[in-house]
């Protein structure tokens, strides 16, 4: 069911290979980059005349590269939130994006984090780098979006819409995006296989768990998150909400609590 992996070569990326496609569907493409540690998934969903893009990756190579051999429709970015590794191919659709309210000044210049610390988290192991990237040049992309989104807004192609929940609690404008034809639920980094992130102060262990629980009454045939296994499936989520549901009874939802861990995900606080 996890659709044929397509093990193209992508002259345009500038670094072939750096990129796995796997098809979801005959219109959804899961665009990975399993070389690096945090093995990102960014998203095309193509509709008759347009395509949508969630996240755009880490930025080491290009992902435009690759889109282009999957549409020739005209792409619109969204990522999930404002952090590195979803907004890496911005500059490719600087003219063409959306993002949250609350994230706006991080994708206009004022990003919490250094670029060197922002390269710091890039050059973690493992990760094989393709030959000829220079992490010293690396640099997170700043630049006005197209249009603001908020919750409750559908966006994407017109035959297509993708509704979109502010979710925040990771970041404050991070957003969940919701198919509701084909019952995908893209969860960017509020929920995956792995540690989730709630010990930087720009996180909201309240909200995220609030975030969950508006979640939990979707209807969901498949989960696609922004990292890790893509065998994830949508009965994590109960279990996450029950993981929060635990920890706020024992008053452990703020900052310094520790490192909590369930089977496929753990907290750290
Ligand atoms: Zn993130
Ligand atoms: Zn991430």
């Amino acid at each position: 069911m996890f659709a044929e992996k397509m093990k193209h070569a992508y002259p345009d990326s500038g670094f072939p290979g750096w990129f796995t496609v796997e098809k979801i569907d005959n219109t959804t493409f899961a665009i990975s980059e399993y070389k690096h540690w945090e093995e990102t998934h960014s998203y095309l969903l193509i509709g008759a005349r347009e395509a949508l893009l969630i996240d755009t990756g880490m930025g080491i190579a290009d992902i435009s590269g690759v889109v282009r051999s999957l549409t020739d429709k005209p792409v619109t970015a969204i990522a999930t939130h404002v952090h590195y590794d979803h907004v890496g191919g911005h500059w490719q659709y600087r003219d063409s994006f959306f993002v949250h309210p609350a994230e706006l000044d991080w994708i206009t210049g004022s990003f919490p984090l250094t670029n060197e610390q922002i390269v710091g988290f890039l050059t973690e192991q493992p990760c094989e780098f393709p030959m000829g990237f220079a992490p010293e040049k690396y640099r997170m992309f700043s630049g006005p979006p197209k249009k603001l989104v908020r919750d409750g807004d559908f966006i994407g192609p017109s035959d297509r819409p993708i509704q979109v929940l502010h979710t925040p609690g990771h970041s404050p404008g991070h957003m969940c995006f919701y198919d509701p034809e084909h019952r995908y639920l893209f969860t960017g980094d509020l929920i995956y296989w792995g540690e989730f992130f709630l010990y930087y102060p720009s996180t909201d262990p309240v909200a995220y768990r609030e975030s969950v629980k508006r979640l939990a009454p979707l209807s969901v045939e498949r989960l696609l998150p922004a990292h890790h296994g893509l065998a994830i499936t949508p009965e994590i989520i109960p279990e996450v909400e029950a993981a929060f549901d635990s920890l706020a009874a024992r008053n452990l939802l703020k900052h310094g609590a520790g490192r909590f861990t369930y089977g496929k995900f753990s907290m750290h606080i």
